[in-house]
Protein backbone atom coordinates (compact mmCIF):
# COMPACT_ATOMS: atom_id res chain seq x y z
CA UNK A 1 0.00 0.00 0.00
CA UNK A 2 0.99 3.79 -1.16
CA UNK A 3 0.52 5.49 2.58
CA UNK A 4 1.63 8.59 1.13
CA UNK A 5 -0.88 8.70 -1.96
CA UNK A 6 -3.36 7.39 0.46
CA UNK A 7 -2.60 10.29 2.67
CA UNK A 8 -2.57 12.77 -0.30
CA UNK A 9 -5.88 11.42 -1.69
CA UNK A 10 -7.69 13.78 1.12
CA UNK A 11 -9.81 16.63 -0.36
CA UNK A 12 -8.16 16.01 -3.89
CA UNK A 13 -10.20 16.55 -6.68
CA UNK A 14 -10.11 13.21 -8.52
CA UNK A 15 -12.16 12.40 -11.89
CA UNK A 16 -12.82 8.74 -12.78
CA UNK A 17 -13.55 8.22 -16.36
CA UNK A 18 -15.82 5.57 -17.58
CA UNK A 19 -19.17 4.59 -15.57
CA UNK A 20 -18.39 0.54 -15.80
CA UNK A 21 -17.40 -1.94 -12.72
CA UNK A 22 -14.19 -0.85 -12.73
CA UNK A 23 -15.03 2.82 -12.86
CA UNK A 24 -17.37 2.45 -10.17
CA UNK A 25 -15.52 0.49 -7.78
CA UNK A 26 -12.62 3.37 -8.16
CA UNK A 27 -15.12 6.31 -6.91
CA UNK A 28 -16.41 4.13 -4.41
CA UNK A 29 -12.67 3.80 -3.36
CA UNK A 30 -11.69 7.28 -3.75
CA UNK A 31 -14.66 8.62 -2.08
CA UNK A 32 -14.34 6.20 0.78
CA UNK A 33 -10.65 7.83 1.28
CA UNK A 34 -12.05 11.22 1.21
CA UNK A 35 -11.21 12.35 -2.30
CA UNK A 36 -13.48 15.08 -4.09
CA UNK A 37 -15.18 12.62 -6.46
CA UNK A 38 -16.44 12.80 -10.22
CA UNK A 39 -17.36 10.18 -12.21
CA UNK A 40 -17.78 11.31 -15.84
CA UNK A 41 -19.18 8.59 -18.34
CA UNK A 42 -19.88 8.51 -22.08
CA UNK A 43 -23.20 7.05 -22.42
CA UNK A 44 -25.55 6.28 -19.52
CA UNK A 45 -25.12 5.15 -15.72
CA UNK A 46 -28.11 2.46 -14.56
CA UNK A 47 -30.13 4.48 -11.95
CA UNK A 48 -29.44 2.13 -8.91
CA UNK A 49 -25.57 2.82 -9.44
CA UNK A 50 -26.00 6.55 -10.00
CA UNK A 51 -28.60 6.72 -6.65
CA UNK A 52 -25.94 4.49 -5.00
CA UNK A 53 -22.84 6.95 -6.14
CA UNK A 54 -24.76 10.22 -4.89
CA UNK A 55 -25.51 9.00 -1.32
CA UNK A 56 -21.34 8.35 -1.07
CA UNK A 57 -21.61 12.12 -2.60
CA UNK A 58 -19.60 10.75 -5.68
CA UNK A 59 -20.78 13.99 -8.69
CA UNK A 60 -21.50 12.73 -12.16
CA UNK A 61 -21.37 13.51 -15.65
CA UNK A 62 -23.15 11.19 -18.21
CA UNK A 63 -23.82 11.55 -22.17
CA UNK A 64 -19.73 13.20 -22.38
CA UNK A 65 -17.27 14.50 -20.90
CA UNK A 66 -16.73 17.97 -20.37
CA UNK A 67 -14.53 20.12 -19.37
CA UNK A 68 -15.11 20.53 -15.72
CA UNK A 69 -14.32 16.81 -15.83
CA UNK A 70 -10.42 18.09 -16.49
CA UNK A 71 -10.25 20.44 -13.37
CA UNK A 72 -8.69 17.61 -11.49
CA UNK A 73 -5.86 16.77 -9.49
CA UNK A 74 -5.54 13.42 -10.74
CA UNK A 75 -7.78 11.26 -13.39
CA UNK A 76 -8.41 7.62 -12.88
CA UNK A 77 -9.26 5.81 -16.01
CA UNK A 78 -11.48 2.41 -16.79
CA UNK A 79 -9.89 -0.08 -19.11
CA UNK A 80 -11.48 0.50 -22.45
CA UNK A 81 -10.76 4.05 -22.80
CA UNK A 82 -8.83 4.90 -25.27
CA UNK A 83 -5.39 6.58 -25.37
CA UNK A 84 -6.75 8.43 -28.24
CA UNK A 85 -9.94 9.93 -26.62
CA UNK A 86 -10.71 13.47 -25.71
CA UNK A 87 -10.00 13.07 -21.72
CA UNK A 88 -6.54 11.47 -22.25
CA UNK A 89 -5.24 14.05 -24.48
CA UNK A 90 -6.86 17.36 -22.91
CA UNK A 91 -4.96 15.75 -19.54
CA UNK A 92 -1.98 14.95 -21.47
CA UNK A 93 -2.53 19.02 -22.71
CA UNK A 94 -2.93 20.13 -19.02
CA UNK A 95 -0.31 17.73 -17.75
CA UNK A 96 -3.16 16.38 -15.36
CA UNK A 97 -1.44 13.14 -13.72
CA UNK A 98 -3.44 9.90 -15.37
CA UNK A 99 -3.55 6.11 -13.83
CA UNK A 100 -5.58 3.00 -14.70
CA UNK A 101 -8.02 1.45 -12.37
CA UNK A 102 -5.80 -1.54 -11.84
CA UNK A 103 -2.58 1.30 -10.71
CA UNK A 104 -5.36 2.83 -8.06
CA UNK A 105 -6.09 -0.91 -6.64
CA UNK A 106 -2.38 -1.57 -6.65
CA UNK A 107 -1.21 2.00 -4.55
CA UNK A 108 -4.43 0.83 -2.23
CA UNK A 109 -4.00 -2.67 -1.42
CA UNK A 110 -1.13 -4.67 0.14
CA UNK A 111 0.02 -8.32 0.06
CA UNK A 112 1.37 -10.12 -3.26
CA UNK A 113 0.42 -10.07 -6.48
CA UNK A 114 0.59 -12.40 -9.16
CA UNK A 115 -0.58 -10.79 -12.83
CA UNK A 116 -1.13 -12.47 -16.00
CA UNK A 117 -1.36 -10.79 -19.32
CA UNK A 118 -1.41 -12.27 -22.96
CA UNK A 119 -3.49 -12.46 -26.12
CA UNK A 120 -5.11 -15.45 -24.99
CA UNK A 121 -5.68 -17.62 -21.78
CA UNK A 122 -5.56 -15.01 -19.24
CA UNK A 123 -8.91 -15.70 -17.88
CA UNK A 124 -8.02 -19.32 -17.45
CA UNK A 125 -5.03 -19.50 -16.12
CA UNK A 126 -6.24 -16.64 -13.62
CA UNK A 127 -8.88 -18.60 -12.20
CA UNK A 128 -6.91 -21.61 -12.27
CA UNK A 129 -4.46 -20.30 -10.14
CA UNK A 130 -7.03 -19.20 -7.80
CA UNK A 131 -8.17 -22.22 -7.82
CA UNK A 132 -4.87 -23.89 -6.89
CA UNK A 133 -4.20 -21.27 -4.33
CA UNK A 134 -7.64 -21.27 -2.76
CA UNK A 135 -6.21 -23.11 0.41
CA UNK A 136 -3.83 -20.02 0.72
CA UNK A 137 -6.80 -16.95 0.52
CA UNK A 138 -6.04 -16.26 -3.40
CA UNK A 139 -8.85 -14.20 -4.82
CA UNK A 140 -9.24 -13.72 -8.44
CA UNK A 141 -9.51 -10.29 -9.62
CA UNK A 142 -9.01 -7.17 -12.08
CA UNK A 143 -10.63 -8.19 -15.15
CA UNK A 144 -12.28 -11.16 -14.00
CA UNK A 145 -14.08 -11.54 -10.86
CA UNK A 146 -14.52 -8.14 -8.58
CA UNK A 147 -12.06 -4.87 -9.40
CA UNK A 148 -8.70 -4.81 -7.40
CA UNK A 149 -10.32 -0.94 -5.99
CA UNK A 150 -12.60 -3.08 -4.08
CA UNK A 151 -10.55 -4.51 -1.60
CA UNK A 152 -9.20 -1.16 -1.21
CA UNK A 153 -6.72 -1.16 2.41
CA UNK A 154 -6.83 -4.34 2.80
CA UNK A 155 -4.52 -6.89 2.13
CA UNK A 156 -4.51 -10.19 0.31
CA UNK A 157 -3.03 -12.91 -2.17
CA UNK A 158 -4.33 -11.50 -5.61
CA UNK A 159 -4.58 -12.86 -9.10
CA UNK A 160 -5.19 -10.30 -11.04
CA UNK A 161 -6.40 -11.00 -14.64
CA UNK A 162 -4.13 -7.65 -16.68
CA UNK A 163 -5.28 -6.76 -19.95
CA UNK A 164 -3.06 -4.89 -21.95
CA UNK A 165 -5.74 -1.71 -21.63
CA UNK A 166 -4.90 -1.77 -17.78
CA UNK A 167 -0.89 -1.93 -18.36
CA UNK A 168 -0.97 1.03 -20.27
CA UNK A 169 -1.36 3.12 -17.39
CA UNK A 170 0.17 2.01 -14.62
CA UNK A 171 3.46 3.57 -13.08
CA UNK A 172 4.40 1.65 -9.99
CA UNK A 173 2.55 -1.63 -10.39
CA UNK A 174 4.70 -4.13 -9.56
CA UNK A 175 3.36 -8.01 -9.44
CA UNK A 176 5.62 -10.71 -7.39
CA UNK A 177 4.90 -13.12 -9.82
CA UNK A 178 4.03 -12.15 -13.82
CA UNK A 179 2.99 -13.90 -16.23
CA UNK A 180 2.76 -13.43 -20.22
CA UNK A 181 0.96 -16.45 -21.96
CA UNK A 182 0.93 -15.60 -25.49
CA UNK A 183 1.10 -12.31 -27.65
CA UNK A 184 -0.11 -12.22 -31.20
CA UNK A 185 -2.59 -9.12 -32.82
CA UNK A 186 -5.36 -8.21 -31.11
CA UNK A 187 -6.89 -5.22 -30.29
CA UNK A 188 -5.55 -3.58 -33.07
CA UNK A 189 -8.63 -1.10 -32.75
CA UNK A 190 -7.70 0.44 -29.77
CA UNK A 191 -3.85 -0.30 -30.29
CA UNK A 192 -1.88 2.24 -32.69
CA UNK A 193 -0.20 -0.48 -33.69
CA UNK A 194 1.46 -3.97 -32.68
CA UNK A 195 5.05 -2.67 -31.28
CA UNK A 196 2.40 -0.61 -28.69
CA UNK A 197 0.12 -3.37 -28.12
CA UNK A 198 3.58 -5.38 -27.51
CA UNK A 199 4.82 -2.57 -25.36
CA UNK A 200 1.54 -2.13 -23.26
CA UNK A 201 1.96 -6.31 -22.27
CA UNK A 202 5.93 -5.38 -21.55
CA UNK A 203 4.73 -2.73 -18.60
CA UNK A 204 3.46 -5.82 -16.95
CA UNK A 205 7.62 -6.71 -15.78
CA UNK A 206 8.21 -2.66 -16.10
CA UNK A 207 8.40 -2.42 -12.34
CA UNK A 208 9.76 -6.17 -11.48
CA UNK A 209 13.09 -6.28 -9.70
CA UNK A 210 15.55 -9.41 -8.76
CA UNK A 211 13.17 -10.68 -6.13
CA UNK A 212 10.36 -11.01 -8.60
CA UNK A 213 9.68 -13.80 -11.34
CA UNK A 214 8.33 -13.11 -14.88
CA UNK A 215 6.94 -16.56 -16.59
CA UNK A 216 7.12 -16.60 -20.17
CA UNK A 217 6.51 -18.61 -23.89
CA UNK A 218 9.32 -20.49 -24.90
CA UNK A 219 7.58 -21.19 -28.05
CA UNK A 220 7.26 -17.68 -29.13
CA UNK A 221 9.91 -15.35 -30.06
CA UNK A 222 9.28 -11.58 -30.82
CA UNK A 223 7.70 -10.14 -27.75
CA UNK A 224 8.28 -12.76 -25.70
CA UNK A 225 12.27 -12.40 -26.27
CA UNK A 226 12.09 -8.43 -25.97
CA UNK A 227 10.16 -9.12 -22.38
CA UNK A 228 13.22 -11.52 -21.41
CA UNK A 229 15.69 -9.58 -22.36
CA UNK A 230 14.17 -6.25 -20.75
CA UNK A 231 13.32 -7.49 -17.40
CA UNK A 232 14.74 -7.42 -14.30
CA UNK A 233 12.87 -10.53 -12.70
CA UNK A 234 14.25 -13.86 -12.60
CA UNK A 235 12.24 -15.07 -16.31
CA UNK A 236 10.99 -18.84 -15.89
CA UNK A 237 9.53 -20.59 -19.35
CA UNK A 238 6.74 -22.49 -20.05
CA UNK A 239 7.01 -24.42 -23.38
CA UNK A 240 4.72 -27.61 -25.21
CA UNK A 241 8.02 -28.08 -27.00
CA UNK A 242 11.21 -28.36 -25.21
CA UNK A 243 12.23 -30.27 -22.31
CA UNK A 244 14.66 -27.09 -21.54
CA UNK A 245 11.82 -25.36 -20.18
CA UNK A 246 10.78 -24.63 -16.68
CA UNK A 247 7.40 -25.95 -16.99
CA UNK A 248 6.65 -28.63 -20.29
CA UNK A 249 4.97 -32.22 -21.08
CA UNK A 250 7.50 -34.46 -21.20
CA UNK A 251 6.98 -37.39 -23.81
CA UNK A 252 5.13 -39.66 -21.45
CA UNK A 253 2.84 -37.11 -20.88
CA UNK A 254 3.78 -35.78 -17.50
CA UNK A 255 3.09 -32.48 -16.64
CA UNK A 256 6.42 -31.28 -15.39
CA UNK A 257 7.68 -28.09 -13.65
CA UNK A 258 11.71 -28.09 -12.51
CA UNK A 259 12.41 -26.95 -8.97
CA UNK A 260 14.95 -24.04 -7.88
CA UNK A 261 17.99 -26.89 -7.70
CA UNK A 262 17.03 -27.56 -11.46
CA UNK A 263 15.32 -31.17 -10.54
CA UNK A 264 12.26 -31.99 -12.34
CA UNK A 265 8.96 -32.25 -10.51
CA UNK A 266 6.07 -34.54 -11.91
CA UNK A 267 3.12 -33.13 -11.17
CA UNK A 268 0.07 -35.13 -13.23
CA UNK A 269 -0.39 -36.68 -16.18
CA UNK A 270 -2.06 -34.52 -18.53
CA UNK A 271 -5.26 -37.41 -18.99
CA UNK A 272 -6.63 -36.24 -15.78
CA UNK A 273 -7.00 -32.59 -16.34
CA UNK A 274 -10.69 -31.98 -16.99
CA UNK A 275 -9.49 -28.97 -18.99
CA UNK A 276 -9.07 -30.06 -23.10
CA UNK A 277 -6.84 -28.66 -26.00
CA UNK A 278 -3.10 -28.41 -25.72
CA UNK A 279 -3.68 -24.66 -25.32
CA UNK A 280 -4.56 -25.95 -22.02
CA UNK A 281 -1.82 -28.18 -21.15
CA UNK A 282 -0.06 -24.97 -21.69
CA UNK A 283 -2.88 -23.09 -19.17
CA UNK A 284 -1.99 -25.46 -16.76
CA UNK A 285 1.71 -25.61 -16.95
CA UNK A 286 1.74 -21.60 -16.42
CA UNK A 287 -1.06 -21.78 -13.47
CA UNK A 288 1.44 -24.53 -12.01
CA UNK A 289 4.39 -22.77 -12.48
CA UNK A 290 2.74 -19.17 -11.21
CA UNK A 291 1.64 -21.23 -7.99
CA UNK A 292 4.46 -22.82 -7.47
CA UNK A 293 6.58 -20.14 -7.06
CA UNK A 294 4.01 -17.86 -5.03
CA UNK A 295 5.02 -20.93 -2.38
CA UNK A 296 2.53 -23.19 -3.08
CA UNK A 297 3.32 -26.79 -1.75
CA UNK A 298 3.62 -29.25 -4.70
CA UNK A 299 0.64 -31.42 -3.40
CA UNK A 300 -1.95 -28.14 -3.12
CA UNK A 301 -0.60 -27.92 -7.38
CA UNK A 302 -1.47 -31.45 -8.18
CA UNK A 303 -5.40 -31.43 -6.22
CA UNK A 304 -5.88 -28.20 -7.78
CA UNK A 305 -5.16 -28.82 -11.34
CA UNK A 306 -6.87 -32.20 -11.12
CA UNK A 307 -10.18 -30.56 -9.99
CA UNK A 308 -10.37 -27.30 -12.34
CA UNK A 309 -13.08 -27.70 -14.75
CA UNK A 310 -12.54 -24.75 -16.38
CA UNK A 311 -14.95 -21.74 -17.45
CA UNK A 312 -17.69 -21.54 -19.75
CA UNK A 313 -17.52 -20.16 -23.17
CA UNK A 314 -14.22 -21.44 -23.60
CA UNK A 315 -14.21 -24.29 -25.64
CA UNK A 316 -17.07 -25.86 -23.95
CA UNK A 317 -19.06 -28.87 -24.51
CA UNK A 318 -22.50 -28.27 -25.27
CA UNK A 319 -24.82 -31.26 -26.40
CA UNK A 320 -24.97 -34.26 -28.38
CA UNK A 321 -27.78 -34.27 -30.95
CA UNK A 322 -27.83 -37.56 -33.36
CA UNK A 323 -24.16 -37.86 -33.07
CA UNK A 324 -23.37 -34.25 -34.09
CA UNK A 325 -21.34 -32.67 -30.84
CA UNK A 326 -21.68 -28.87 -29.98
CA UNK A 327 -18.59 -26.92 -28.61
CA UNK A 328 -18.93 -22.99 -27.64
CA UNK A 329 -15.81 -21.37 -27.40
CA UNK A 330 -17.61 -17.83 -27.99
CA UNK A 331 -14.91 -16.31 -25.75
CA UNK A 332 -12.50 -17.04 -28.79
CA UNK A 333 -12.60 -13.85 -29.68
CA UNK A 334 -9.64 -13.36 -32.41
CA UNK A 335 -7.42 -15.39 -34.47
CA UNK A 336 -5.17 -16.78 -32.69
CA UNK A 337 -7.93 -18.70 -30.51
CA UNK A 338 -9.71 -19.69 -33.27
CA UNK A 339 -6.20 -21.37 -34.03
CA UNK A 340 -5.91 -22.97 -30.27
CA UNK A 341 -9.81 -24.38 -30.76
CA UNK A 342 -9.07 -26.31 -34.07
CA UNK A 343 -5.87 -27.51 -32.96
CA UNK A 344 -7.67 -28.89 -29.73
CA UNK A 345 -9.78 -31.56 -31.87
CA UNK A 346 -7.75 -34.68 -34.05
CA UNK A 347 -10.85 -34.44 -36.97
CA UNK A 348 -11.94 -31.67 -39.22
CA UNK A 349 -14.77 -29.76 -37.47
CA UNK A 350 -17.70 -27.10 -38.89
CA UNK A 351 -17.04 -23.92 -37.39
CA UNK A 352 -19.24 -20.62 -37.06
CA UNK A 353 -17.16 -17.52 -36.92
CA UNK A 354 -18.28 -14.07 -37.26
CA UNK A 355 -19.13 -11.19 -35.08
CA UNK A 356 -17.78 -7.32 -34.55
CA UNK A 357 -14.48 -6.45 -36.86
CA UNK A 358 -11.36 -5.37 -34.71
CA UNK A 359 -9.53 -4.82 -37.45
CA UNK A 360 -7.47 -8.00 -37.23
CA UNK A 361 -6.29 -10.02 -40.75
CA UNK A 362 -7.42 -13.25 -40.68
CA UNK A 363 -5.34 -14.50 -42.97
CA UNK A 364 -3.14 -16.31 -40.50
CA UNK A 365 -5.84 -18.78 -39.85
CA UNK A 366 -6.03 -20.02 -43.66
CA UNK A 367 -4.02 -22.80 -43.70
CA UNK A 368 -5.67 -23.98 -40.40
CA UNK A 369 -8.97 -23.80 -41.97
CA UNK A 370 -7.96 -25.47 -44.81
CA UNK A 371 -6.56 -28.45 -42.65
CA UNK A 372 -9.11 -28.11 -39.74
CA UNK A 373 -12.25 -26.77 -41.28
CA UNK A 374 -14.74 -28.94 -42.97
CA UNK A 375 -16.88 -25.49 -44.04
CA UNK A 376 -17.76 -22.40 -42.25
CA UNK A 377 -20.69 -20.60 -41.47
CA UNK A 378 -19.89 -16.81 -40.78
CA UNK A 379 -22.02 -14.30 -39.47
CA UNK A 380 -21.99 -10.90 -38.29
CA UNK A 381 -20.26 -7.52 -39.12
CA UNK A 382 -17.14 -9.50 -40.15
CA UNK A 383 -19.30 -12.00 -42.40
CA UNK A 384 -17.68 -10.33 -45.83
CA UNK A 385 -14.24 -9.73 -44.70
CA UNK A 386 -14.47 -13.44 -43.71
CA UNK A 387 -16.32 -14.68 -47.12
CA UNK A 388 -13.03 -12.99 -48.89
CA UNK A 389 -10.75 -14.46 -46.86
CA UNK A 390 -11.67 -17.61 -46.93
CA UNK A 391 -14.19 -19.11 -49.70
CA UNK A 392 -11.08 -20.13 -51.84
CA UNK A 393 -9.69 -22.51 -48.85
CA UNK A 394 -13.26 -23.98 -47.82
CA UNK A 395 -17.22 -24.01 -48.63
CA UNK A 396 -18.51 -20.62 -46.62
CA UNK A 397 -21.98 -20.26 -45.79
CA UNK A 398 -23.73 -16.93 -44.63
CA UNK A 399 -25.88 -17.02 -41.93
CA UNK A 400 -27.91 -14.21 -40.81
CA UNK A 401 -27.96 -15.23 -37.07
CA UNK A 402 -26.66 -17.06 -34.36
CA UNK A 403 -30.27 -19.43 -34.32
CA UNK A 404 -29.75 -19.43 -38.30
CA UNK A 405 -25.92 -20.62 -37.88
CA UNK A 406 -26.69 -23.53 -35.71
CA UNK A 407 -29.42 -24.83 -38.05
CA UNK A 408 -27.29 -24.23 -41.30
CA UNK A 409 -24.09 -26.32 -39.83
CA UNK A 410 -26.25 -29.28 -38.71
CA UNK A 411 -28.32 -29.47 -41.43
CA UNK A 412 -25.07 -30.15 -43.72
CA UNK A 413 -23.16 -32.13 -40.62
CA UNK A 414 -23.01 -35.72 -40.45
CA UNK A 415 -23.23 -38.17 -37.55
CA UNK A 416 -19.84 -37.94 -35.99
CA UNK A 417 -19.53 -34.16 -36.79
CA UNK A 418 -18.16 -31.49 -34.48
CA UNK A 419 -19.77 -27.98 -34.62
CA UNK A 420 -17.40 -25.09 -33.14
CA UNK A 421 -18.36 -21.81 -32.26
CA UNK A 422 -15.20 -19.49 -32.12
CA UNK A 423 -15.57 -16.42 -33.36
CA UNK A 424 -12.20 -15.17 -34.08
CA UNK A 425 -14.68 -11.33 -33.45
CA UNK A 426 -16.03 -9.60 -31.05
CA UNK A 427 -19.60 -10.01 -30.22
CA UNK A 428 -21.26 -6.07 -29.58
CA UNK A 429 -22.53 -6.05 -32.99
CA UNK A 430 -25.17 -8.59 -32.16
CA UNK A 431 -24.38 -9.01 -28.56
CA UNK A 432 -23.60 -7.61 -24.93
CA UNK A 433 -21.12 -9.69 -24.57
CA UNK A 434 -19.38 -13.12 -25.30
CA UNK A 435 -21.13 -14.43 -22.32
CA UNK A 436 -24.97 -13.39 -23.92
CA UNK A 437 -23.55 -14.29 -27.50
CA UNK A 438 -22.30 -18.25 -26.37
CA UNK A 439 -25.89 -17.94 -24.28
CA UNK A 440 -27.30 -17.51 -27.29
CA UNK A 441 -25.74 -21.02 -28.88
CA UNK A 442 -26.54 -23.22 -26.42
CA UNK A 443 -30.00 -22.05 -26.46
CA UNK A 444 -30.09 -22.39 -30.09
CA UNK A 445 -28.68 -25.80 -29.92
CA UNK A 446 -31.20 -26.76 -27.15
CA UNK A 447 -34.00 -25.74 -29.42
CA UNK A 448 -32.83 -27.37 -32.14
CA UNK A 449 -32.50 -30.55 -30.21
CA UNK A 450 -36.02 -30.25 -29.11
CA UNK A 451 -37.15 -30.04 -32.49
CA UNK A 452 -34.65 -33.13 -33.63
CA UNK A 453 -35.58 -35.36 -30.75
CA UNK A 454 -39.53 -34.50 -29.88
P1 LIG B 1 -8.59 -14.38 -22.17
O1 LIG B 1 -9.01 -14.09 -20.79
O2 LIG B 1 -7.16 -14.02 -22.44
O3 LIG B 1 -9.52 -13.89 -23.23
P2 LIG B 1 -9.59 -17.10 -21.84
O4 LIG B 1 -8.95 -17.97 -20.81
O5 LIG B 1 -10.88 -16.49 -21.50
O6 LIG B 1 -8.55 -15.99 -22.29
O7 LIG B 1 -9.72 -17.93 -23.20
C1 LIG B 1 -10.24 -17.28 -24.35
C2 LIG B 1 -10.12 -18.16 -25.57
O8 LIG B 1 -8.76 -18.23 -25.94
C3 LIG B 1 -10.55 -19.58 -25.30
O9 LIG B 1 -11.85 -19.74 -25.74
C4 LIG B 1 -9.58 -20.44 -26.07
O10 LIG B 1 -10.10 -20.75 -27.34
C5 LIG B 1 -8.37 -19.56 -26.28
N1 LIG B 1 -7.22 -19.89 -25.42
C6 LIG B 1 -7.22 -20.13 -24.09
N2 LIG B 1 -5.97 -20.35 -23.65
C7 LIG B 1 -5.14 -20.24 -24.71
C8 LIG B 1 -3.73 -20.33 -24.89
N3 LIG B 1 -2.88 -20.59 -23.90
N4 LIG B 1 -3.25 -20.14 -26.15
C9 LIG B 1 -4.07 -19.87 -27.16
N5 LIG B 1 -5.40 -19.77 -27.06
C10 LIG B 1 -5.96 -19.94 -25.85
Amino acid sequence: MDNNFVEWLKGKKVTVVGGGISGVSAARALAKLGAVVLLTEQGFIPTEVKEELEKRKVQLEEGGHTEKSLEADLIVVSPGVPPNSFVFQKAREIGIKIIGELELGYRLTSGKYIAVTGTNGKSTVVKLIEHILLPYGAVATGNIGRPLSTFALQGGLFVIEASSFQLYTIETFRPNIAVITNISEDHMDWHSDFEDYCRAKLNITLNQTSEDYLILNMDEDGCMTKAAEETKARVKFVSLKSEDADAFPDSDGWLVIVDEKGRPIRLINRNELLIHGQHNVMNALFASLAAYHAGADVEVIRRGLRTFRGLPHRLEFVDEIHGVKFYNDSKGTNPHSVKWALKSFDKPVILIMGGEDKGVDFSPLVSDIWKKVKFLVVLGKARNKLVKTFSNVTEVIEASDIEDAVLKAYRKAEPGDIIVLSPGCASFDMFRNYKERGEAFVNAVAALKSQECA
